[in-house]
């Protein structure tokens, strides 16, 4: 028997920075979820995410770089199987291109083992849904890459960055994803992180973070903020654009007031989940 699960519409940290950047662009994304092109770094990133992911599955003692490696090429090739559009990004397996971009996902693993050994790292978790209700009732939800749990019950959440940028530019973005799920952690388990670290695989540098109660809390009221004045947009449909050197990125110019383009009807409040976030999304 099937069964059909209705969610609540969630707050994401990807939807959230997206309504922080520009309201229409969230509008774009999570309500009319018009289509975006994955960009080679992008499934570059969810490939890597994916073999470290893979990595932690096996025992300790095989998490070696080379296994690593030898993981690489099948991820691809089993999410070109799950996303046959994949394919348009190069011009076969022979395009110098896919060589290079493949090098490149070689050296983020190279990168990753440079940062830390994962024989002797044991996580509680890879690629976590995590999902909590704040007392106010905004439902927030994500994904954690990995979380480490030590026998003292301090928790350490990791996250891997895999985009070509250099660190500077998204690190607001990702500090602002992981205070979001560190809110989560702490309001699902009582316990504060003690540590919020960030693995930029390309930089191979980590950055580690500390959070704090009163932090969480300042946090929580500006996610709680955010999600008001998303429910006040979706209810009028007044998704403003609000234009930055980011639009350079922006897959829906073309349709974008500030750039001469007339967006589609307002479709409404999209049920049940404007909140999804997919494996893209987090793949930088
Ligand atoms: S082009 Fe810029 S202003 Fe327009 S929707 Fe995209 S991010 Fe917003």
């Amino acid at each position: 028997m099937s069964e059909h699960v209705v969610r609540r519409p969630a707050l994401s940290p990807s939807r959230a920075s997206d309504f922080k950047q520009c309201p229409l662009l969230y509008r774009f994304r999570a309500v009319d979820r018009l289509p975006e092109k994955p960009t080679r770094a992008q499934v570059r990133g969810t490939v890597v995410h994916s073999v470290l992911e893979q990595l932690f599955a096996l025992p300790a003692d095989q998490r070696v770089p080379s296994t690593a490696q030898d993981l690489l090429h099948p991820s691809w090739s089993r999410l070109l199987a799950e996303r046959a559009e994949l394919a348009e990004l190069f011009s076969g397996e022979q395009d110098p291109e896919f060589g290079r971009w493949l090098e490149d996902a070689q050296k983020m693993l190279t990168g990753y083992f440079g940062l830390e050994d994962p024989r002797r790292l044991e996580p509680e978790a890879c690629e976590l849904l995590v999902e909590a209700e704040l007392p106010s009732g905004v439902l927030l939800r994500g994904y954690i890459d990995r979380l480490d749990v030590a026998p003292t019950g301090e928790i350490r959440v990791v996250d891997y960055k895999t985009g070509a940028a250099p660190r500077e530019i998204g690190e607001a973005k990702a500090m602002f994803q992981m205070k979001f799920y560190a809110l989560v952690l702490w309001r699902l388990r009582g316990v504060v992180p003690r540590q919020l670290r960030l693995m930029y695989l390309a930089d191979r540098q980590n950055l580690a973070y500390a959070p704090d109660e009163a932090e969480l809390r300042r946090f929580e009221r500006t996610l709680e903020a955010i999600w008001a004045a998303i429910l006040r947009a979706g209810r009028t449909g007044d998704f403003r654009p609000n234009p930055s050197r980011l639009c350079d990125w922006c897959d829906h110019k073309a349709l974008c007031p500030e750039f001469g383009g007339t967006p589609p009807p307002y479709p409404g409040w999209p049920e049940p989940d404007p909140g999804v976030e997919t494996a893209l999304d987090r793949s930088d």
